[in-house]
């Protein structure tokens, strides 16, 4: 026993820049609170905080301690490990401790006097009553009918129902046809259903994982697009629900979310699974996230906030799509979710699978290094679906009209013809990228941005936007540089490329599907619900249609504007275009029907096209490795930005120049490059500059950097902002 201490006082993390706990008296705080959410007097506010520690000294005079005010006791602490990975990240990406625990509490638990009220009900299970009297549903009833079948199969997530459904969910209460799954409720002695039987590839890497370490290992699963990795996810997860485990699924994209759920939910009808992403309303984020404190929850199923989810019982975790940039969080804490996923793994001693169609270089250079065990997946699961034919459009002799190839057009009249999906990918949203004026050549930039405004068109007309800080303009008449009247749109956006397709194929049904028309909750879901349904020939959108999704009619796909990403001044411009068109080629032809894409480009013999008319991931990342080494480029060198803007040039570089100033005798062996603008300079006439760093050695850099930082926290640094990005992936 350990003697109370005689006067604690509390250490307190609370949301502040300042990096350290505060100090407040607790004579009531006991060891059991460490964890605990507390509230405290902060300043002229309240805040919320985590409590870390108790000691009996502060080194503020006793004078200056205020109490602590009420603990939360209703909530179980978070758990040491949750608040040793919290320690972990902040280390790494040298962020506020306090900074990081606040965002990793779901938002209803950051606010004082955080609500007590009831959360809402976290999952909806039928009733025999309700079986029968759903069974009887008239046909026409649709989206009663849909709901009652997902409700058959296993409880349904209050989370996972639509804003529609919600409704209908409370009336079949008020008649019994459902109950409310109480969070006290264990979760129904169900059996999972069996998935389909697995293919000899699948089986072998099934086995492979299966003979591995029981405890951690970092996996790479290579599997081309519709190869059958999330039936490995599945059958994954179901060994660590057998062995009384949870299992962690990350997502990059909220979008992917629904679909994947519902597979999770069908499989394992008996279990708790919680959808953890930002999309959810306060009350929901709250009662998921505290299924999975409490141990309830077998599968948590979300996007990169996920990742910091309290698991008492995690087994497994599983990252889907793992190249994808979503993971990256670009803003406060620049954390990326799989790497943070893969420490997590190691802490809690569980294996981690990383798997995508087009690995991050990242991840194939530790599988190539053998830090990661790499699985493969070569061959389409579904027998009769085959990899599609990509091939490459030469636009410099079957030149686009209005951004459409000949060739194209034929394409989309066969499938019209053939009642087939089409989807016609650009990814740039807007009318066009520029209006331009045809006198003098001048283009509109934005007056606050180095960037131009990309026309848009609205029910009205024409709009000008700049796609960085929102300002919007109307199109003047004429040009102000030489007062030219004949002002042109420039390019393709997809709304231009839908007007194009609407005059040419006028009895087509045409869907645009980009963040303008997809932007709100519920819209996206009701467009894939429409494609589903057949209900639409021509898809024209942007890389919101592009990540995993199933379109089973789909056997055609346009690409065009591509050539865009290869002049790119950002080195991992190729990466992303590569791992992007083979997601997108990956949505032809998931089905029996052929799937061919057709790439429109002036570039046809450029070695990323060639590798991706071959599908050949590993040629193209094994090259692009090539280069990168010689480059001294990423991942054969750690990397941390230094960024800043501010209200001058002057200012912004001047922070940059005393910051290396500062850096330049702490160790030779990181190299300090010169600050230089970002590569958007200018955003909402904030002035951005950057500083990279760079080192072989990830442990001397992030050595580096924690004495840097401390430097630079004595820097002045009136009128701007600056943040360290460790890892960065956009320059
Ligand atoms: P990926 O995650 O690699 O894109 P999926 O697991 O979604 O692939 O599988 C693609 C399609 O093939 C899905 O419709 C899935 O149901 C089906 N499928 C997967 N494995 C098998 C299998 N062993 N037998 C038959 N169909 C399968
Ligand atoms: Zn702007």
């Amino acid at each position: 026993m350990v003697a109370p201490l005689p006067n604690p006082i509390a250490r307190v993390a609370l949301d502040t820049p300042l990096d350290s706990l505060f100090d407040y008296l607790a004579p009531e705080a006991t060891a059991d609170d460490i964890g605990r959410r507390v509230e405290v007097p902060f300043g002229h506010r309240r805040q919320v905080g985590v409590l870390l520690e108790l000691v009996d000294r502060s080194d503020l005079p006793a004078a200056a301690l205020k109490p602590l005010g009420p603990i939360d006791r209703t909530t179980p602490p978070l758990p040491e490990e949750v608040l040793h990975l919290a320690r972990f990240a902040a280390g790494y990406y040298h962020h506020p401790l306090g900074s990081v625990l606040a965002g990793l509490l779901p938002p209803a638990l950051r606010r004082a006097e955080s609500s007590r009220r009831t959360p809402p009900p976290t999952a909806w299970r039928l009733t025999e009553e309700g079986q029968s009297a759903l069974a009887q549903l008239p046909a026409r009833a649709t989206a009663k009918r849909a709901l009652a079948e997902r409700l058959t199969q296993g409880p349904l997530a209050h989370a996972d129902a639509s804003d529609r459904e919600r409704p209908l969910l409370r009336d079949w209460l008020a008649k019994g046809w459902v109950v409310v799954l109480a969070p006290e409720d264990g979760p129904a002695d169900l059996p999972s259903v069996p998935g389909p039987a697995l293919n000899a590839q699948q089986q072998a890497v099934l086995d492979a994982f299966r003979a591995g370490p029981a405890g951690f290992a970092p996996w790479l699963l290579h599997g081309v697009t519709g190869s059958g990795k999330t039936e490995i996810y599945l059958n994954l997860v179901a060994d660590a629900l057998t062995q009384g485990r949870q299992a962690l699924v990350l997502v990059p994209e909220i979008h992917l979310t629904p679909q994947l759920t519902e597979r999770f939910a069908r499989r394992f009808p008996g279990r708790r699974l919680i959808g953890l992403h930002s999309g959810l309303n306060d009350g929901e984020r709250r009662a998921a996230w505290l299924d999975a404190l409490a141990g309830r929850a077998d599968i948590v199923l979300g996007t990169r906030l996920a990742v910091f989810t309290p698991l008492p019982r995690l087994g497994l975790i599983v990252v889907d799509e793992e190249h994808d940039g979503a993971y990256k969080q670009m803003e406060g804490m620049r954390y990326s979710a799989r790497d943070v996923a893969v420490w997590r793994g190691r802490q809690r001693d569980v294996p981690v699978l990383l798997g995508s169609a087009t690995p991050s270089l990242e991840s194939w250079r530790n599988a190539k290094a053998g830090r990661y065990r790499l699985l493969s997946l070569t061959r389409r699961a579904n027998a009769q679906a085959r990899l599609p034919r990509v091939d490459l459009v030469d636009s410099r002799t079957d030149r686009p009209k209005l951004g459409l190839s000949q060739r194209l057009v034929e394409a989309l009249t066969e499938r019209l013809e053939r009642a087939e999906q089409s989807l016609v990918f650009i990814n740039r949203r807007g009318y066009a990228p520029t209006l331009l004026c045809n006198g003098c050549g001048h283009v509109f930039p934005c007056p606050r941005c180095s960037a131009h405004l990309i026309l848009h068109r609205h029910s009205g007309g024409y709009r000008l936007l700049c796609h960085h800080c929102g300002l919007t303009a109307r199109p003047p008449d004429a040009c102000p540089q030489c007062g030219g009247l004949d002002l042109r749109a420039a390019g393709q956006g997809t709304q231009r490329v839908e007007e194009t397709l609407v005059e040419r194929f006028p009895e087509a049904r045409i869907l645009r599907i980009d963040r303008d028309t997809a932007g709100r909750k519920g819209a996206f879901a009701a467009m894939r619900e429409q494609v589903e349904a057949r209900q639409v020939d021509i898809l024209v959108g942007t890389q919101i249609v592009a990540k995993g999704h199933d379109f089973p009619h789909l056997t055609l796909v346009g690409v065009i504007g591509a050539d865009q990403a290869l002049i790119s001044p950002d080195f991992r411009a190729t990466e992303r275009l590569f791992a992007q068109l083979m997601q997108v080629a990956g949505r032809a032809g998931r089905a029996e029907r052929p799937g061919e894409v057709l790439i429109q480009t002036g570039y046809p013999g450029h070695p990323l096209y060639q590798a991706l008319a071959r599908h050949d991931y590993p040629g193209f990342a094994d090259a692009t490795l090539k280069e990168r080494r010689g480059a001294d480029a990423p991942p054969f060198v750690s990397q941390a930005l230094l960024r800043v803007d501010a209200g001058s040039e002057e200012a912004a570089l001047g922070f940059l120049l005393a910051a290396r100033e500062a850096g330049t005798s702490l160790d030779p062996g990181v190299l300090l490059f010169d600050p230089v603008p970002a590569l958007l300079a200018r955003v909402a006439n904030r002035h951005r500059y950057q500083l990279l760093l760079q080192c072989p050695a990830r442990a001397r850099l992030r050595a580096f950097l924690s004495a840097w930082m401390t430097r630079l926290a004595a820097l002045p640094a009136r009128g701007l902002r600056w943040s360290l990005d460790v890892d960065p992936v956009d320059y």
